[in-house]
Parts: C-alpha cells; sequence; structure tokens
C-alpha cells in the first residue's frame, strides 16, 4: 500500500469540465463542431491553457500546434510521462471523442495537486492538433509530425475545402509555436479514449485495456471485362466482371470469418462503367478495406485478396488488377505500459476486456516514438462521429482513475 494507492479523481469535476468545453462549439443537436484551426478551436485551447496555468502547468506548443502542459516532477531531469488526445470534432462531432482524453490529463494533474503528490519523473497533457482530419486530411497530422511520420512544410501546405492553408489558419489562430514539432524522449504516453464501437457496452464492461490497435489496408479492386447488350449476349460466354466480383466478395466475406472475431473486411465503395442498366459494365472499380490487429494475419489476409482477385477473374475470363491506397500497419503497445493499465484496472477493480482499437488514434504515431498504452471506456450504443454521442459519467470517471494509477506507475 502506498500513499496514493487510495487516490481517486474527481469524477464530477471531470464531467463539469467536459460540459465547459462542450459548450464552445456546441451544435443544437447536442454535439459539438469544433474543427481544427477554427476561432473555436482557437476559443477550447484557449480554455484548456488556462485550466492547465491555473494548475501549476507550464505550457510549451510547438511548431505544428500540439500544447503540452507539464507539471514538474522531482528529477526534472527524467522524461515525463505523457497523457492526451485531441480537441477538435468532426464537424457533427460529439462531446466525447478526444477532448475527454485531454481533460482526463487534466483531472489527473488537478487531482495529484489536490493531494498534495509529487511524481518522481514530470507529467505532461498534450494536445494533439487536427486529429479528425475533418478540416485538413490527412488525420492525425500533429501527432504525426511529431512523430517523424509527416513533413512540417507538407502539413502546413494542406488546405481546407476553401483553399486556406493549415500553416496560415495555424498562425491566425495564433497557436504556431517556437518549440520544433520533433519526438523527445517520453518514459511513457497513454491515451484514455471513448471506444467509439459497441463491444464494451454489449458486454457490460467498463474498461477497455488496449493491447494495439488494427492494422489497415485499402486498395482500389478494378475488373474489366467486356461491354455487352442485357438482352440479346446469352449468360454463357459474357465477360461480367460483376461474375468474377461476386465470386470475390463470397471468398472474402469468409476469409473475414476465418481470420475472426478481429479480421474486418469492408467494401465502402463501388463504380460500375459505364453505368447503364442496359449493359453489362465494362469496369468496375471496388473499393476494399482490409484490417487485423496483427499485422502477420493482415499481410497473410493481403496475400489472399489478391490469389481471390486473380482466379476468380481468371474463371470468368476478365482482368482483375489491384491497386494499393493506403497502409496503416498494426501496432502492438508496449508491454509495460499494457501491464500498467491491466494493474491499474485490477488494482481499482473494474470490469474489463482486453481489446484492440478499430479507429486510428495519436497513439498510433506516438507508438512508433514512445512506448504507449490506451485505455478505452463505453460510450452510448457504440456511437461516435455523432451529435448523439454519449458516455455515462461513472465510466468516464473510472477510466481517469485508471489513467492516473498507470500514470503514477510509470513516474516513480
Ligand atoms: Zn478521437
Amino acid at each position: 500500500m502506498t500513499a496514493s494507492s487510495n487516490l481517486r479523481v474527481n469524477g464530477q469535476r471531470l464531467w463539469d469540465s467536459l460540459m465547459e468545453m462542450a459548450t464552445i462549439g456546441a451544435t443544437a443537436k447536442g454535439g459539438c463542431n469544433r474543427q481544427a484551426l477554427t476561432e473555436l478551436d482557437r476559443d477550447g485551447r484557449d480554455l484548456f491553457v488556462r485550466w492547465c496555468r491555473e494548475a501549476g502547468c507550464s505550457i510549451d506548443i510547438d511548431a505544428m500546434g500540439n500544447i503540452f502542459a507539464r507539471r514538474p516532477g522531482r528529477n526534472p531531469d527524467l522524461p515525463p510521462v505523457l497523457t492526451g488526445s485531441h480537441l477538435d470534432t468532426q464537424p457533427t462531432g460529439g462531446r466525447f471523442d478526444g477532448v475527454y482524453g485531454v481533460l482526463a490529463g487534466l483531472e489527473v494533474v488537478r487531482s495529484l495537486n489536490d493531494a498534495g503528490i509529487e511524481t518522481e519523473a514530470p507529467l505532461e497533457v498534450a494536445v494533439w492538433t487536427n486529429e479528425e482530419g475533418a478540416r485538413f486530411s490527412p488525420a492525425m497530422i500533429g501527432s504525426g509530425v511529431w512523430s517523424g511520420e509527416f513533413d512540417l512544410d507538407y502539413a502546413y501546405s494542406r488546405t481546407d475545402k476553401d483553399g486556406k492553408t493549415f500553416g496560415d489558419e495555424l498562425q491566425r489562430i495564433g497557436y504556431r509555436g517556437q518549440t520544433a514539432a520533433k519526438a523527445r524522449p517520453l518514459a511513457a504516453a497513454f491515451e484514455v479514449h471513448i471506444e467509439q464501437g459497441p463491444i464494451l457496452e454489449q458486454e457490460q464492461k467498463q474498461i477497455g485495456v488496449l493491447s494495439g490497435v488494427q492494422g489497415m489496408h485499402w486498395y482500389d479492386l478494378t475488373l474489366v471485362g467486356q461491354p455487352c447488350h442485357a438482352g440479346p449476349s446469352p449468360m454463357e460466354g459474357r465477360r461480367d466482371p460483376f461474375m468474377a466480383l461476386h465470386r470475390i466478395l463470397e471468398q472474402l466475406y469468409r476469409l473475414a470469418e476465418d481470420h475472426g472475431p478481429w479480421a474486418r473486411v469492408t467494401f465502402g465503395d463501388i463504380r460500375a462503367e459505364p453505368g447503364s442498366r442496359n449493359t453489362v459494365p465494362e469496369q468496375l472499380v471496388l473499393a476494399v478495406d482490409l484490417r487485423h490487429p496483427d499485422q502477420q494475419i493482415l499481410n497473410a489476409m493481403d496475400h489472399s485478396f489478391r490469389e481471390i482477385a486473380a482466379a476468380a477473374a481468371a474463371e470468368v475470363g476478365v482482368e482483375a488488377s489491384i491497386r494499393d491506397e493506403w497502409r496503416s500497419p498494426a501496432v502492438a503497445f508496449a508491454p509495460q505500459c499494457v501491464a500498467a493499465v491491466r494493474e491499474s484496472v485490477a488494482d481499482l477493480g473494474y470490469s474489463n476486456k482486453e481489446m484492440v482499437s478499430g479507429a486510428g488514434h495519436d497513439s498510433v504515431y506516438i507508438s512508433r516514438v514512445a512506448p504507449t498504452g490506451m485505455i478505452f471506456v463505453p460510450c452510448e450504443k457504440g456511437l461516435s462521429h455523432n451529435e448523439a454521442e454519449n458516455a455515462q459519467p461513472e465510466d468516464l470517471e473510472a477510466g481517469a482513475n485508471v489513467l492516473l494509477h498507470a500514470m503514477l506507475k510509470m513516474a516513480s
């Protein structure tokens, strides 16, 4: 039993802070529209910075507008234990996605202040810029530049749909900092987030202990056949790309089952050309999304996909080609961070489930340069990127308590 083992966050204060932040960009339907580098984003940042200063933190802002609020430790030479997430939202976003992770970090700091506890290593609460990718694509660009995934110039040159650049807008809202947007040593990095899926709620578990994040592969599958008249042309002898496609779909859905429960196979878009109801199409272009948390299995799925497409195309005499659109490798979080979360959950006695994230998060990029772990809490009906997004105060409090104890373990 250490002095801090009975320590708990103040759940009411966390909730009140979430609700106050949610007034900035509040929508009529009870959600939030606080898109990156808008005036509302600036107002949200200003409020966070003020709260952190009031809690005794120093503030550092880097060239990407990432904010780092630092609570000093006993030993300033130790690398800090960091937690963070994002304050930006989708245009019709909710009150919890991202902002919960930021304000849970602030609540950890406030709770330690209340209890008069000094950690050995410094603690930091980070706000990562433009996680959502709603206004400026790609997503997670603040943590992405910081971790070396993207160049600063690339980030600055991104434009929104009005042609305004990321760099200019960052300058305009006053959050273009002097510090290089570049990774530095961290003892550990944690992120607490709503699940954005239904699993914890369905299984009535309060905490998700994350072992990693799904890897994602995006493709365009193109099938080229021979257009012909829908009436006079007999079924046999047609070179119909749909005949190949239906074989491919069936086998890919089976592939997902074979690698269940974590494999995901999604066909989000399809285009038929010339696209006339009286004509067998010449060409189909299908968007294919394959996901799995284990990169080796994802690679095996990739391999099977190519074989399935080639074989099905050959059977019906059409041509198949696959273009790789994007890849995000599977992430396995650092064992010591996963253990710190797991032990904290056990100490606190919360029901829990070990799981992986199906969505991307800043922690994906952070994990490339620092030991990283994540915590999930349930959200109502698994709904997110939606104004009706909701979470229970007691679950949010539980997640913040896990964060508090996981950070304490890594900072002592
Ligand atoms: Zn988020």
